[in-house]
Protein backbone atom coordinates (compact mmCIF):
# COMPACT_ATOMS: atom_id res chain seq x y z
CA UNK A 1 0.00 0.00 0.00
CA UNK A 2 1.02 3.51 -0.87
CA UNK A 3 1.86 5.80 1.85
CA UNK A 4 -0.62 8.00 0.40
CA UNK A 5 -3.49 5.12 0.31
CA UNK A 6 -2.27 4.62 3.71
CA UNK A 7 -3.12 8.23 5.13
CA UNK A 8 -6.24 8.29 3.37
CA UNK A 9 -7.49 4.83 4.89
CA UNK A 10 -6.34 5.83 8.55
CA UNK A 11 -8.24 9.05 8.14
CA UNK A 12 -11.57 7.04 6.92
CA UNK A 13 -11.43 4.96 10.00
CA UNK A 14 -11.04 7.35 12.61
CA UNK A 15 -13.89 9.57 11.12
CA UNK A 16 -16.09 6.50 11.28
CA UNK A 17 -15.27 5.75 14.75
CA UNK A 18 -15.22 9.86 15.78
CA UNK A 19 -19.01 9.54 14.42
CA UNK A 20 -19.83 6.39 16.34
CA UNK A 21 -18.73 8.02 19.43
CA UNK A 22 -20.43 11.03 18.97
CA UNK A 23 -23.91 8.74 18.09
CA UNK A 24 -23.31 7.15 21.39
CA UNK A 25 -23.10 10.48 23.32
CA UNK A 26 -26.28 12.16 21.87
CA UNK A 27 -27.87 8.97 22.58
CA UNK A 28 -26.70 9.00 26.53
CA UNK A 29 -27.88 12.90 26.20
CA UNK A 30 -24.50 14.63 26.47
CA UNK A 31 -24.74 17.83 24.15
CA UNK A 32 -21.92 18.10 21.26
CA UNK A 33 -20.69 21.50 20.69
CA UNK A 34 -18.63 22.06 17.36
CA UNK A 35 -17.22 24.13 14.74
CA UNK A 36 -18.63 22.27 12.29
CA UNK A 37 -21.50 23.25 10.53
CA UNK A 38 -24.33 20.20 10.59
CA UNK A 39 -24.99 18.28 7.45
CA UNK A 40 -27.49 18.91 5.55
CA UNK A 41 -29.42 16.79 3.48
CA UNK A 42 -28.87 17.67 -0.34
CA UNK A 43 -31.84 20.00 -1.16
CA UNK A 44 -33.36 18.77 -4.43
CA UNK A 45 -32.03 21.63 -6.60
CA UNK A 46 -34.81 23.53 -9.37
CA UNK A 47 -33.87 23.09 -12.82
CA UNK A 48 -31.95 25.08 -14.21
CA UNK A 49 -33.76 27.26 -16.97
CA UNK A 50 -32.25 26.83 -20.48
CA UNK A 51 -30.07 29.54 -22.34
CA UNK A 52 -32.60 30.34 -24.55
CA UNK A 53 -34.69 31.15 -21.81
CA UNK A 54 -32.36 33.21 -19.83
CA UNK A 55 -31.69 34.96 -23.25
CA UNK A 56 -35.49 35.29 -23.32
CA UNK A 57 -35.36 37.04 -19.76
CA UNK A 58 -32.88 38.98 -20.05
CA UNK A 59 -34.52 40.49 -23.62
CA UNK A 60 -37.97 41.03 -22.12
CA UNK A 61 -36.02 43.54 -19.43
CA UNK A 62 -34.27 45.24 -21.76
CA UNK A 63 -37.27 45.96 -23.75
CA UNK A 64 -39.27 47.16 -20.51
CA UNK A 65 -36.68 49.22 -20.30
CA UNK A 66 -36.60 51.06 -23.43
CA UNK A 67 -40.72 51.19 -23.72
CA UNK A 68 -40.61 52.74 -20.16
CA UNK A 69 -38.28 55.34 -21.33
CA UNK A 70 -39.38 56.04 -24.86
CA UNK A 71 -43.05 56.35 -23.54
CA UNK A 72 -41.36 59.21 -21.01
CA UNK A 73 -39.50 60.63 -23.85
CA UNK A 74 -42.56 60.22 -26.18
CA UNK A 75 -44.78 62.27 -24.03
CA UNK A 76 -42.32 64.68 -23.49
CA UNK A 77 -41.65 65.37 -26.79
CA UNK A 78 -45.67 65.03 -27.92
CA UNK A 79 -47.99 65.71 -24.92
CA UNK A 80 -51.30 64.92 -25.02
CA UNK A 81 -54.04 67.82 -26.32
CA UNK A 82 -54.28 70.05 -23.43
CA UNK A 83 -58.21 71.56 -22.91
CA UNK A 84 -58.55 75.56 -22.65
CA UNK A 85 -59.14 77.52 -19.67
CA UNK A 86 -62.53 78.09 -18.78
CA UNK A 87 -63.29 82.24 -19.47
CA UNK A 88 -66.25 82.06 -17.15
CA UNK A 89 -63.81 80.57 -13.97
CA UNK A 90 -62.05 82.73 -11.40
CA UNK A 91 -59.15 84.85 -13.13
CA UNK A 92 -55.83 83.82 -11.19
CA UNK A 93 -52.83 86.05 -11.89
CA UNK A 94 -49.44 84.37 -10.88
CA UNK A 95 -46.65 87.11 -11.11
CA UNK A 96 -43.02 85.02 -11.16
CA UNK A 97 -41.72 82.16 -12.54
CA UNK A 98 -39.39 80.95 -9.27
CA UNK A 99 -40.02 78.56 -6.52
CA UNK A 100 -42.61 79.92 -4.79
CA UNK A 101 -44.63 80.36 -8.44
CA UNK A 102 -43.85 77.00 -9.82
CA UNK A 103 -44.31 74.88 -6.34
CA UNK A 104 -48.00 76.75 -6.46
CA UNK A 105 -48.17 75.59 -10.76
CA UNK A 106 -47.31 72.30 -10.51
CA UNK A 107 -50.22 71.08 -7.72
CA UNK A 108 -52.89 73.79 -9.06
CA UNK A 109 -56.04 72.78 -9.96
CA UNK A 110 -56.03 74.34 -13.52
CA UNK A 111 -59.41 72.82 -14.44
CA UNK A 112 -60.61 75.82 -11.64
CA UNK A 113 -59.17 78.75 -12.65
CA UNK A 114 -58.51 80.24 -15.80
CA UNK A 115 -54.61 80.75 -15.13
CA UNK A 116 -52.23 83.70 -16.41
CA UNK A 117 -48.69 83.75 -15.33
CA UNK A 118 -46.51 87.38 -15.81
CA UNK A 119 -42.87 86.79 -15.52
CA UNK A 120 -39.72 88.29 -17.24
CA UNK A 121 -38.26 85.16 -17.15
CA UNK A 122 -39.68 82.31 -19.77
CA UNK A 123 -37.55 79.69 -17.07
CA UNK A 124 -37.03 78.35 -13.56
CA UNK A 125 -34.05 79.12 -12.16
CA UNK A 126 -32.47 76.27 -9.78
CA UNK A 127 -30.87 78.95 -7.44
CA UNK A 128 -28.77 76.75 -5.80
CA UNK A 129 -26.35 75.38 -8.07
CA UNK A 130 -25.85 79.08 -9.67
CA UNK A 131 -22.60 79.89 -8.62
CA UNK A 132 -21.31 76.92 -9.96
CA UNK A 133 -22.35 78.66 -13.32
CA UNK A 134 -19.74 81.27 -12.42
CA UNK A 135 -16.92 79.09 -13.24
CA UNK A 136 -17.93 77.05 -15.64
CA UNK A 137 -18.81 73.71 -13.45
CA UNK A 138 -22.27 73.66 -14.76
CA UNK A 139 -23.64 75.04 -17.61
CA UNK A 140 -26.12 77.60 -17.50
CA UNK A 141 -28.81 75.84 -19.62
CA UNK A 142 -28.14 72.74 -17.34
CA UNK A 143 -30.06 74.87 -14.22
CA UNK A 144 -33.36 76.54 -15.65
CA UNK A 145 -35.82 74.50 -17.06
CA UNK A 146 -38.44 76.60 -19.25
CA UNK A 147 -41.90 77.50 -18.42
CA UNK A 148 -43.66 75.90 -20.97
CA UNK A 149 -42.52 72.34 -20.00
CA UNK A 150 -44.35 72.67 -16.48
CA UNK A 151 -47.28 74.69 -17.98
CA UNK A 152 -47.55 72.72 -21.03
CA UNK A 153 -48.90 68.93 -18.72
CA UNK A 154 -51.29 70.55 -16.88
CA UNK A 155 -55.00 69.28 -17.98
CA UNK A 156 -56.21 73.17 -18.45
CA UNK A 157 -54.01 75.28 -20.50
CA UNK A 158 -51.91 78.20 -18.72
CA UNK A 159 -50.77 81.69 -20.17
CA UNK A 160 -47.87 82.83 -20.03
CA UNK A 161 -46.54 86.16 -20.73
CA UNK A 162 -43.41 87.07 -20.85
CA UNK A 163 -43.04 90.92 -18.66
CA UNK A 164 -42.46 92.52 -15.97
CA UNK A 165 -45.56 93.62 -13.93
CA UNK A 166 -44.65 97.33 -12.90
CA UNK A 167 -47.52 97.88 -11.18
CA UNK A 168 -50.25 96.40 -8.71
CA UNK A 169 -53.93 98.08 -8.19
CA UNK A 170 -55.97 96.07 -5.67
CA UNK A 171 -58.59 98.64 -6.07
CA UNK A 172 -59.19 98.26 -9.53
CA UNK A 173 -57.79 94.55 -9.30
CA UNK A 174 -55.61 95.29 -12.25
CA UNK A 175 -51.64 94.67 -12.70
CA UNK A 176 -49.87 96.60 -15.28
CA UNK A 177 -47.53 94.82 -17.07
CA UNK A 178 -44.43 95.91 -19.62
CA UNK A 179 -42.84 93.85 -22.46
CA UNK A 180 -38.98 94.34 -20.83
CA UNK A 181 -37.14 92.28 -23.18
CA UNK A 182 -35.03 93.62 -26.88
CA UNK A 183 -37.44 93.32 -29.26
CA UNK A 184 -40.66 95.02 -28.68
CA UNK A 185 -43.98 94.99 -30.98
CA UNK A 186 -46.79 97.55 -31.62
CA UNK A 187 -47.91 97.26 -27.98
CA UNK A 188 -45.31 97.17 -25.00
CA UNK A 189 -47.79 98.10 -22.08
CA UNK A 190 -51.04 96.95 -20.82
CA UNK A 191 -53.53 96.09 -17.59
CA UNK A 192 -54.57 92.35 -16.87
CA UNK A 193 -57.59 91.95 -14.80
CA UNK A 194 -57.68 89.98 -11.85
CA UNK A 195 -60.06 87.93 -9.56
CA UNK A 196 -57.08 86.42 -7.46
CA UNK A 197 -53.80 87.67 -7.52
CA UNK A 198 -50.22 85.92 -6.34
CA UNK A 199 -47.58 87.80 -6.12
CA UNK A 200 -44.48 85.34 -6.25
CA UNK A 201 -41.39 88.29 -7.65
CA UNK A 202 -38.61 87.13 -5.26
CA UNK A 203 -35.82 90.15 -4.58
CA UNK A 204 -33.23 92.23 -5.85
CA UNK A 205 -30.08 91.99 -4.49
CA UNK A 206 -29.13 94.38 -1.41
CA UNK A 207 -26.53 97.14 -1.75
CA UNK A 208 -27.48 98.84 1.30
CA UNK A 209 -27.18 102.44 -0.70
CA UNK A 210 -23.39 101.83 -0.44
CA UNK A 211 -21.59 103.71 -3.25
CA UNK A 212 -20.35 102.38 -6.55
CA UNK A 213 -21.60 98.72 -5.65
CA UNK A 214 -23.79 98.71 -8.65
CA UNK A 215 -21.53 100.67 -10.88
CA UNK A 216 -18.59 98.75 -10.67
CA UNK A 217 -20.11 94.75 -8.08
CA UNK A 218 -21.52 92.18 -9.82
CA UNK A 219 -24.28 90.50 -8.07
CA UNK A 220 -25.21 86.67 -7.97
CA UNK A 221 -28.60 86.26 -8.34
CA UNK A 222 -30.10 85.58 -12.00
CA UNK A 223 -28.73 83.80 -14.52
CA UNK A 224 -27.10 86.80 -16.58
CA UNK A 225 -25.39 87.62 -13.66
CA UNK A 226 -23.49 84.17 -13.15
CA UNK A 227 -22.50 84.25 -17.08
CA UNK A 228 -21.15 88.01 -16.60
CA UNK A 229 -19.50 86.88 -13.59
CA UNK A 230 -17.65 83.86 -15.60
CA UNK A 231 -17.15 86.77 -18.35
CA UNK A 232 -15.25 88.52 -16.22
CA UNK A 233 -13.11 85.93 -14.28
CA UNK A 234 -12.01 85.03 -17.60
CA UNK A 235 -11.13 89.10 -18.39
CA UNK A 236 -9.14 89.51 -15.53
CA UNK A 237 -7.00 86.35 -15.80
CA UNK A 238 -6.03 87.25 -19.06
CA UNK A 239 -5.47 90.94 -18.34
CA UNK A 240 -3.07 90.14 -16.08
CA UNK A 241 -1.46 87.42 -18.31
CA UNK A 242 -0.69 90.78 -20.93
CA UNK A 243 2.77 90.72 -21.63
CA UNK A 244 4.87 93.25 -19.53
CA UNK A 245 1.60 94.15 -16.78
CA UNK A 246 3.74 95.16 -13.75
CA UNK A 247 3.44 92.83 -10.62
CA UNK A 248 1.41 95.23 -8.97
CA UNK A 249 -1.41 96.01 -11.53
CA UNK A 250 -1.19 91.46 -12.28
CA UNK A 251 -1.50 91.22 -8.10
CA UNK A 252 -4.79 94.09 -8.10
CA UNK A 253 -6.15 92.02 -11.12
CA UNK A 254 -6.14 88.18 -9.46
CA UNK A 255 -7.43 89.53 -6.35
CA UNK A 256 -11.01 88.25 -6.16
CA UNK A 257 -13.21 89.69 -3.95
CA UNK A 258 -16.98 88.86 -2.58
CA UNK A 259 -19.07 90.53 0.14
CA UNK A 260 -21.25 88.80 2.16
CA UNK A 261 -20.85 85.90 3.93
CA UNK A 262 -23.86 83.99 3.57
CA UNK A 263 -24.67 80.85 2.12
CA UNK A 264 -24.34 82.75 -1.45
CA UNK A 265 -20.68 84.43 -1.03
CA UNK A 266 -19.30 81.17 0.88
CA UNK A 267 -20.68 78.99 -1.89
CA UNK A 268 -19.27 81.16 -4.64
CA UNK A 269 -16.11 81.74 -2.87
CA UNK A 270 -15.29 77.66 -2.86
CA UNK A 271 -16.18 77.79 -6.51
CA UNK A 272 -13.95 80.24 -7.00
CA UNK A 273 -11.26 78.29 -4.93
CA UNK A 274 -11.46 74.99 -7.28
CA UNK A 275 -11.79 77.11 -10.39
CA UNK A 276 -8.52 79.03 -9.53
CA UNK A 277 -6.66 76.02 -8.10
CA UNK A 278 -7.82 73.34 -10.69
CA UNK A 279 -7.69 75.37 -13.87
CA UNK A 280 -5.31 79.00 -13.80
CA UNK A 281 -2.74 76.70 -11.64
CA UNK A 282 -2.75 74.67 -14.64
CA UNK A 283 -3.50 76.68 -17.79
CA UNK A 284 -1.80 80.07 -16.58
CA UNK A 285 0.92 79.09 -14.40
CA UNK A 286 3.14 81.89 -14.87
CA UNK A 287 0.33 84.18 -12.94
CA UNK A 288 -1.08 81.83 -10.73
CA UNK A 289 0.90 82.27 -7.52
CA UNK A 290 -0.80 86.04 -7.44
CA UNK A 291 -4.18 84.63 -7.18
CA UNK A 292 -5.74 85.69 -4.37
CA UNK A 293 -9.51 85.70 -2.72
CA UNK A 294 -10.47 87.49 0.32
CA UNK A 295 -14.01 87.41 1.37
CA UNK A 296 -15.23 90.21 3.65
CA UNK A 297 -18.64 90.01 6.07
CA UNK A 298 -19.86 92.79 8.43
CA UNK A 299 -20.62 90.16 11.14
CA UNK A 300 -18.20 88.52 13.56
CA UNK A 301 -18.69 85.11 11.11
CA UNK A 302 -19.41 83.47 8.14
CA UNK A 303 -23.02 81.65 7.57
CA UNK A 304 -25.04 82.77 10.55
CA UNK A 305 -27.47 79.96 9.96
CA UNK A 306 -25.22 77.46 10.27
CA UNK A 307 -24.41 75.91 13.44
CA UNK A 308 -21.71 76.60 15.39
CA UNK A 309 -19.14 73.08 14.72
CA UNK A 310 -20.30 73.97 10.48
CA UNK A 311 -18.99 77.84 11.23
CA UNK A 312 -15.81 76.56 12.85
CA UNK A 313 -15.33 74.50 10.30
CA UNK A 314 -16.04 76.31 7.30
CA UNK A 315 -13.22 79.47 8.80
CA UNK A 316 -10.83 76.86 9.02
CA UNK A 317 -11.32 75.16 5.48
CA UNK A 318 -11.14 78.85 4.37
CA UNK A 319 -7.94 79.01 6.23
CA UNK A 320 -6.57 76.04 4.75
CA UNK A 321 -7.46 76.92 1.53
CA UNK A 322 -6.02 80.69 1.30
CA UNK A 323 -9.19 81.89 1.00
CA UNK A 324 -8.64 85.37 3.33
CA UNK A 325 -11.61 85.85 6.04
CA UNK A 326 -12.02 89.73 7.01
CA UNK A 327 -15.15 89.32 9.31
CA UNK A 328 -16.04 92.21 11.32
CA UNK A 329 -15.11 94.13 8.28
CA UNK A 330 -17.61 96.53 6.35
CA UNK A 331 -17.75 98.39 2.81
CA UNK A 332 -18.08 102.08 3.00
CA UNK A 333 -17.14 102.45 -1.13
CA UNK A 334 -16.72 100.92 -4.30
CA UNK A 335 -14.32 102.50 -6.65
CA UNK A 336 -13.49 101.18 -10.04
CA UNK A 337 -9.93 99.46 -8.98
CA UNK A 338 -10.18 99.19 -4.90
CA UNK A 339 -13.07 99.35 -2.28
CA UNK A 340 -12.47 100.98 0.89
CA UNK A 341 -13.54 99.11 4.00
CA UNK A 342 -13.65 100.02 7.66
CA UNK A 343 -12.63 97.40 10.80
CA UNK A 344 -16.33 97.78 12.66
CA UNK A 345 -14.27 97.29 15.43
CA UNK A 346 -11.27 99.69 15.61
CA UNK A 347 -12.95 102.34 12.80
CA UNK A 348 -9.91 101.86 10.74
CA UNK A 349 -10.59 102.13 7.48
CA UNK A 350 -8.42 101.35 4.17
CA UNK A 351 -8.35 100.82 0.52
CA UNK A 352 -8.36 97.17 -1.00
CA UNK A 353 -7.30 97.05 -4.73
CA UNK A 354 -9.18 94.23 -6.52
CA UNK A 355 -9.80 93.02 -9.96
CA UNK A 356 -13.54 91.36 -9.76
CA UNK A 357 -16.46 92.12 -7.12
CA UNK A 358 -19.11 89.52 -6.39
CA UNK A 359 -21.91 91.37 -4.14
CA UNK A 360 -24.26 88.62 -2.45
CA UNK A 361 -25.05 90.63 0.92
CA UNK A 362 -28.86 89.72 0.87
CA UNK A 363 -32.67 90.78 -0.62
CA UNK A 364 -33.80 93.89 -1.03
CA UNK A 365 -37.46 94.78 -2.78
CA UNK A 366 -38.18 94.98 -6.39
CA UNK A 367 -39.38 98.56 -7.54
CA UNK A 368 -43.06 96.99 -8.46
CA UNK A 369 -43.17 95.54 -4.19
CA UNK A 370 -41.42 98.83 -2.97
CA UNK A 371 -44.34 101.15 -5.13
CA UNK A 372 -47.34 98.91 -3.87
CA UNK A 373 -46.08 99.15 -0.06
CA UNK A 374 -45.46 102.86 -0.36
CA UNK A 375 -49.54 102.87 -1.40
CA UNK A 376 -50.62 100.81 1.51
CA UNK A 377 -47.92 102.03 4.11
CA UNK A 378 -51.34 103.00 6.38
CA UNK A 379 -52.72 99.91 6.20
CA UNK A 380 -49.74 98.08 7.88
CA UNK A 381 -47.68 97.98 5.01
CA UNK A 382 -44.20 99.33 6.27
CA UNK A 383 -41.65 96.23 6.55
CA UNK A 384 -38.58 97.87 4.87
CA UNK A 385 -38.26 93.34 4.53
CA UNK A 386 -40.98 93.12 2.07
CA UNK A 387 -45.03 92.27 1.67
CA UNK A 388 -46.33 92.10 5.53
CA UNK A 389 -48.95 88.57 4.92
CA UNK A 390 -51.38 86.96 7.52
CA UNK A 391 -50.31 83.18 8.77
CA UNK A 392 -52.46 82.46 5.58
CA UNK A 393 -50.26 84.09 3.67
CA UNK A 394 -52.41 87.17 2.59
CA UNK A 395 -51.08 90.27 1.83
CA UNK A 396 -52.30 93.11 4.51
CA UNK A 397 -55.16 95.68 3.56
CA UNK A 398 -55.48 93.70 0.02
CA UNK A 399 -58.63 91.39 -0.55
CA UNK A 400 -57.62 88.68 -2.58
CA UNK A 401 -54.32 88.77 -2.79
CA UNK A 402 -51.56 86.15 -1.18
CA UNK A 403 -47.86 86.77 -1.61
CA UNK A 404 -45.05 84.32 -1.14
CA UNK A 405 -41.32 83.59 -1.14
CA UNK A 406 -38.59 86.29 -1.21
CA UNK A 407 -40.95 89.41 -1.73
CA UNK A 408 -42.54 88.92 2.10
CA UNK A 409 -40.99 89.79 5.19
CA UNK A 410 -42.03 86.52 7.31
CA UNK A 411 -40.48 85.14 10.46
CA UNK A 412 -38.93 82.36 7.93
CA UNK A 413 -35.41 83.01 6.16
CA UNK A 414 -35.49 83.81 2.16
CA UNK A 415 -35.08 80.56 1.23
CA UNK A 416 -35.81 78.21 -1.83
CA UNK A 417 -37.51 75.84 0.60
CA UNK A 418 -39.64 78.26 2.75
CA UNK A 419 -40.95 79.78 -0.91
CA UNK A 420 -41.40 75.87 -2.43
CA UNK A 421 -43.83 75.26 0.67
CA UNK A 422 -45.45 78.36 0.60
CA UNK A 423 -46.10 77.36 -3.25
CA UNK A 424 -47.57 73.84 -2.57
CA UNK A 425 -49.54 75.38 0.77
CA UNK A 426 -51.34 78.25 -1.54
CA UNK A 427 -52.00 75.90 -4.40
CA UNK A 428 -53.83 73.66 -1.88
CA UNK A 429 -56.16 76.91 -0.60
CA UNK A 430 -57.12 78.09 -4.01
CA UNK A 431 -57.84 74.18 -5.04
CA UNK A 432 -60.30 74.19 -2.16
CA UNK A 433 -61.57 77.53 -2.22
CA UNK A 434 -62.67 76.76 -5.99
CA UNK A 435 -64.25 73.39 -5.02
CA UNK A 436 -65.86 74.63 -2.45
CA UNK A 437 -67.10 77.88 -4.05
CA UNK A 438 -65.80 80.31 -1.31
CA UNK A 439 -64.35 83.73 -1.61
CA UNK A 440 -60.62 84.05 -1.09
CA UNK A 441 -61.89 86.37 2.27
CA UNK A 442 -63.56 82.88 3.82
CA UNK A 443 -60.08 81.21 3.55
CA UNK A 444 -59.74 81.03 7.30
CA UNK A 445 -62.91 78.69 7.34
CA UNK A 446 -60.82 75.51 6.65
CA UNK A 447 -58.02 75.77 6.08
CA UNK A 448 -54.78 76.03 8.84
CA UNK A 449 -52.25 78.36 8.38
CA UNK A 450 -48.93 77.97 6.59
CA UNK A 451 -46.72 75.77 8.70
CA UNK A 452 -42.76 75.45 8.05
CA UNK A 453 -40.88 72.14 7.72
CA UNK A 454 -37.52 72.92 7.62
CA UNK A 455 -35.41 69.61 6.23
CA UNK A 456 -31.58 70.72 5.93
CA UNK A 457 -29.57 73.53 5.67
CA UNK A 458 -26.77 72.80 3.13
CA UNK A 459 -24.01 74.48 1.75
CA UNK A 460 -20.61 73.82 -0.52
CA UNK A 461 -17.45 75.36 0.78
CA UNK A 462 -14.93 74.45 -2.12
CA UNK A 463 -12.19 71.67 -2.01
CA UNK A 464 -14.92 68.97 -1.93
CA UNK A 465 -15.84 69.75 1.22
CA UNK A 466 -19.88 70.83 2.12
CA UNK A 467 -21.49 71.92 5.74
CA UNK A 468 -24.62 70.14 6.33
CA UNK A 469 -27.24 70.52 9.25
CA UNK A 470 -29.69 68.03 8.78
CA UNK A 471 -33.26 67.84 10.66
CA UNK A 472 -34.38 64.04 10.72
CA UNK A 473 -38.07 63.39 11.30
CA UNK A 474 -39.21 62.21 14.82
CA UNK A 475 -35.71 63.67 15.92
CA UNK A 476 -36.02 66.50 17.46
CA UNK A 477 -32.07 67.60 17.55
CA UNK A 478 -30.28 68.85 14.38
CA UNK A 479 -27.67 66.35 12.47
CA UNK A 480 -24.63 68.11 11.96
CA UNK A 481 -21.77 66.40 9.65
CA UNK A 482 -19.31 68.42 6.91
CA UNK A 483 -16.43 67.35 4.87
CA UNK A 484 -16.58 64.92 1.88
CA UNK A 485 -19.34 62.60 2.80
CA UNK A 486 -21.68 66.72 3.19
CA UNK A 487 -20.23 67.59 -0.54
CA UNK A 488 -21.42 64.04 -1.81
CA UNK A 489 -24.91 64.61 0.31
CA UNK A 490 -25.05 68.03 -0.77
CA UNK A 491 -24.55 66.88 -4.68
CA UNK A 492 -27.19 63.98 -4.16
CA UNK A 493 -29.50 66.23 -2.70
CA UNK A 494 -29.88 69.01 -5.35
CA UNK A 495 -29.50 66.57 -8.48
CA UNK A 496 -32.44 64.93 -7.19
CA UNK A 497 -34.43 68.35 -6.41
CA UNK A 498 -33.49 69.33 -9.44
CA UNK A 499 -37.63 69.38 -11.16
CA UNK A 500 -37.03 67.42 -14.75
CA UNK A 501 -34.99 64.44 -15.92
CA UNK A 502 -33.34 66.75 -18.02
CA UNK A 503 -31.56 68.68 -15.50
CA UNK A 504 -30.50 65.88 -13.78
CA UNK A 505 -29.38 64.38 -16.83
CA UNK A 506 -27.31 67.46 -17.82
CA UNK A 507 -26.01 68.65 -14.15
CA UNK A 508 -24.82 64.86 -14.37
CA UNK A 509 -23.25 65.20 -17.47
CA UNK A 510 -21.73 68.44 -16.82
CA UNK A 511 -20.45 67.07 -13.34
CA UNK A 512 -18.86 64.32 -15.27
CA UNK A 513 -17.67 66.25 -17.96
CA UNK A 514 -15.68 68.74 -15.38
CA UNK A 515 -14.23 65.29 -13.46
CA UNK A 516 -13.08 63.88 -17.03
CA UNK A 517 -11.78 67.27 -18.62
CA UNK A 518 -11.75 70.15 -16.70
CA UNK A 519 -13.92 73.31 -16.67
CA UNK A 520 -14.24 75.14 -19.90
CA UNK A 521 -11.71 78.20 -19.89
CA UNK A 522 -12.84 80.37 -22.83
CA UNK A 523 -14.34 83.60 -22.38
CA UNK A 524 -17.12 83.91 -23.58
C1 LIG B 1 -26.99 82.05 -5.70
C2 LIG B 1 -28.12 81.64 -4.82
C3 LIG B 1 -28.06 80.43 -4.15
C4 LIG B 1 -29.11 80.04 -3.32
N1 LIG B 1 -29.04 78.85 -2.68
C5 LIG B 1 -30.09 78.43 -1.94
C6 LIG B 1 -30.06 77.15 -1.32
O1 LIG B 1 -29.08 76.42 -1.45
N2 LIG B 1 -31.14 76.77 -0.61
C7 LIG B 1 -32.24 77.57 -0.46
O2 LIG B 1 -33.21 77.17 0.19
N3 LIG B 1 -32.28 78.80 -1.01
C8 LIG B 1 -31.25 79.24 -1.75
N4 LIG B 1 -31.28 80.49 -2.34
C9 LIG B 1 -32.43 81.37 -2.08
C10 LIG B 1 -33.58 81.06 -3.02
O3 LIG B 1 -33.15 81.07 -4.35
C11 LIG B 1 -34.68 82.09 -2.87
O4 LIG B 1 -35.06 82.16 -1.54
C12 LIG B 1 -35.86 81.69 -3.74
O5 LIG B 1 -35.50 81.81 -5.09
C13 LIG B 1 -37.08 82.56 -3.47
O6 LIG B 1 -38.10 82.14 -4.31
P1 LIG B 1 -39.16 83.20 -4.89
O7 LIG B 1 -40.17 82.41 -5.63
O8 LIG B 1 -39.62 84.11 -3.83
O9 LIG B 1 -38.31 84.11 -5.87
P2 LIG B 1 -37.45 83.73 -7.12
O10 LIG B 1 -37.13 82.29 -7.15
O11 LIG B 1 -36.32 84.70 -7.13
O12 LIG B 1 -38.41 84.03 -8.34
C14 LIG B 1 -38.87 85.32 -8.64
C15 LIG B 1 -39.55 85.26 -9.99
O13 LIG B 1 -40.21 86.49 -10.24
C16 LIG B 1 -39.87 86.97 -11.52
N5 LIG B 1 -39.98 88.43 -11.48
C17 LIG B 1 -39.06 89.34 -11.13
N6 LIG B 1 -39.57 90.57 -11.22
C18 LIG B 1 -40.84 90.45 -11.65
C19 LIG B 1 -41.88 91.36 -11.95
N7 LIG B 1 -41.71 92.67 -11.82
N8 LIG B 1 -43.06 90.88 -12.38
C20 LIG B 1 -43.25 89.54 -12.53
N9 LIG B 1 -42.30 88.63 -12.25
C21 LIG B 1 -41.12 89.08 -11.82
C22 LIG B 1 -38.46 86.46 -11.73
O14 LIG B 1 -38.14 86.44 -13.10
C23 LIG B 1 -38.58 85.06 -11.14
O15 LIG B 1 -39.15 84.20 -12.07
C24 LIG B 1 -30.24 80.90 -3.16
C25 LIG B 1 -30.30 82.11 -3.85
C26 LIG B 1 -29.26 82.48 -4.68
C27 LIG B 1 -29.34 83.78 -5.42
Amino acid sequence: MSLVALVASTTRARAATAAASRTALIRRGVRMYTTEAPVQPAAAEAPRPSKWARRLKWTAYAAGAVAVVGGVLAYRHHPMPQQEPDPTKKTLLVLGTGWGAISLLRRLDTSEYNTIVVSPTNFFLFTPLLPSVTTGSLESRSIITPIKYFLRFKPFGIKFVEAESTQIDPASKTVEILDSGEVHGAITKTRLPYDYLVIGVGAESQTFGIKGVREFGLFLKEIRDARKIRTRLMDCIETAAFPGQPDDEIRRLLHMVVVGGGPTGVEYAGELHDFLRGEVDKWYPEIAPHLKITLIEALPHVLPMFSREMIEYTEKSFADMNIDLLANTAVQEVRAKELVVKDTKSGATREVPYGMLVWATGNTMRPVIKDLQARFADKGQSNRRGLVVDEYLRVAGMPDVWALGDCTATAFAPTAQVAAQQGTYLARQLNDLARTNRTGNDILATCPPFDYKHRATLAYIGDERGVSDVSLPFWSNMVSFAGYQSYLFWRSAYLSNLYTLRNRALVAFDWTKEKLFGRDISRE
